[in-house]
């Protein structure tokens, strides 16, 4: 493989400046990649290699007229399947929307073609970013680059994948419930769940409208910084766009780097941590914690005791909006239409079925009953009320907790990457993934994982997770790239350097 896709996409971005690459050669470089190793990876669904290159050429002509946009410029990116993108199908991983071509791009999708930076394809996803495996994909399960028999996480599975095996520098994802964070944690990579609001959802389908955040997948948290910055700020297409000051999200992870946290309070979870947590997990966890207090933090643990109800309040309200979101693939407006078998002249009705029946994979169909249940009259008060009222309290635990933290800290997800298939017919098991991920959303408040360290005997990957209050996410930066600074320091190089597929390896 070409050595200039190890390099971060900071790297590049100096070797852009510095002219000892070119954005065709990235660019060429990343597409003969996946030509090599997605057929075993699977992090790709669609290619976008004409427009891509396009993009390239377009961005060395700038740099040549001395008219660069910014530090991206010319740096290629994967784009996660459940964004539009103007002229390039996008799935959603479900066979619902095959076929469907949108005719405008999603508001971040505008933003890194303004910056610049060439789209190499859209990347597989649990269907309707529903999972935690990507084994849920209407178009085949994306595997680890660590381990090409285990889960890569989900939804954004593909995403965090095409990061992990060198196919892409960044990807975007979007994180729901997790779906950023938790396959970052079992890739190895950085993912960040930006503030709700800190980033336009405009032209990103909608699996649940309260919870839903697009976000940067990268290699290092410098890498986030600099692709957090290109797609936050207001747009006035999203109602719940935040119209605030964006953080210096740089500045921030530059400051991290130097491995200072003096004066800064963290707070452990205690609720996030203990039984049915994998040991390593939780001892990589712990060393984590161990290296910020020797960095000058104040480390205190702090209770939040309302996080044991996230998981039951989440699988209310998420199913609750999906369902309703989900109306609209109704056989006429988008992608797939089934005609029901040996009826002449079918309603609307019967075809609307036949689509849906086809259409929508079992988890799907699985939250749309869960969805309309709880939202049915009779039940409302019950369920989706009561639900409510927990993410108030929720929300109430993370306040209290601001008051004595800066950030709060928890191992990611309780498990390393497990093996494809383990967890696919369990449900619950799935859901369990995203324990600790979940209660940010709720919440509105942005999060980071960043690797922690190899957790168990087969050498995977952990991630350690930072929150912070909203709209403080360069918190999450300056924590986050302390950790990651100082780990990188112990291990003597990236953590990824150690994956022993991509380390002569079958990838
Ligand atoms: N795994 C969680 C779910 O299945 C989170 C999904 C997401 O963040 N998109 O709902």
């Amino acid at each position: 493989m070409s050595a200039d896709l190890r390099r971060t996409a900071a790297q590049l971005s100096r070797d852009l400046a510095e002219g000892t690459t070119t954005s065709v050669e990235l660019t060429q470089a990343s597409l003969d990649r996946i030509a090599q190793v997605d057929g075993s990876v699977h992090a790709f669904l669609a290619l976008n290699a004409d427009q891509a290159l396009d993009s390239a050429r377009a961005s060395d002509e700038r740099r040549g007229r001395g008219e660069t946009t910014g530090p991206l410029d010319g740096v290629p990116i994967a784009v996660k399947d459940v964004l539009a993108t103007e002229g390039l199908a996008t799935t959603c991983g479900s066979r619902i929307l095959e076929g469907w071509v949108p005719p405008y791009d999603a508001t971040v999708v505008t933003r890194v073609r303004g910056a610049g930076m060439p789209i190499l394809g859209k990347t597989n996803m649990d269907e309707f970013a529903m999972g935690s495996s990507t084994e849920h994909s209407a178009y085949g399960t994306t595997h680890n680059p660590w381990d090409l028999d285990r889960i890569p996480g989900g939804s954004g599975g593909g995403s965090a994948a095409a990061v992990a095996s060198f196919e892409a520098p960044l990807a975007l994802g979007t994180d729901t419930g997790g779906s950023i964070r938790q396959p970052g944690a079992v890739t190895g990579t950085v993912g960040v769940k930006p503030t709700y609001g800190g980033v336009s959802r405009y032209g990103l389908v909608a699996l649940a409208n309260s919870l839903d955040q697009v976000g940067p997948v990268t290699r290092t948290v410098e890498d986030a910084a600099l692709l957090h910055t290109v797609i936050a700020g207001h747009d006035p297409r999203d109602s719940t766009s935040l119209d605030q000051p964006v953080p210096d999200f740089l500045a921030a992870a530059r400051q991290g780097a130097t491995g200072d946290l003096s004066g800064v309070r963290i707070g452990v979870i205690t609720e996030l941590a203990g039984e049915g947590w994998q040991a390593g997990v939780m001892a990589r966890f712990q060393e984590s914690v161990d290296l910020l207090t020797k960095a000058g933090a104040d480390v205190v643990e702090v209770s939040c005791p309302h996080f044991v109800h996230a998981l039951a309040t989440y699988y209310l309200i998420l199913p609750a909006e999906a369902s309703s979101n989900l109306a609209r693939f109704d056989a006429m407006r988008y992608g797939l239409r089934v005609l029901p078998e040996g009826v002449d002249a079918p309603s609307a009705e019967q075809v609307m079925r036949a689509t849906r029946e086809v259409g929508f994979g079992d988890e799907v169909k699985r939250r749309i009953i869960l969805g309309t249940y709880a939202l049915s009259s009779g039940y409302y008060d019950a369920y989706y009320g009561q639900a409510q009222k927990l993410r108030t309290l929720i929300s109430n635990d993370f306040a209290q907790a601001f008051e004595v933290a800066d950030v709060l800290v928890s191992p990611t997800a309780p498990t390393t990457a497990f093996p494809i298939g383990d967890k696919v017919d369990d449900p619950l098991a799935m859901y369990l993934n995203d324990l600790a991920t979940i209660p940010a959303n709720l919440a509105g408040v942005p999060g980071i994982s960043v690797p922690s360290g190899l957790a168990d005997e087969d050498g995977l990957p952990a991630g350690f997770q930072v929150l912070a209050p909203a709209l403080a996410d360069d918190r999450c930066y300056r924590v986050g790239a302390a950790l990651e600074s100082l780990l990188v320091e112990q291990w003597g190089g990236p953590l990824l350097d150690r994956a022993p597929a991509l380390e002569g390896g079958s990838l």
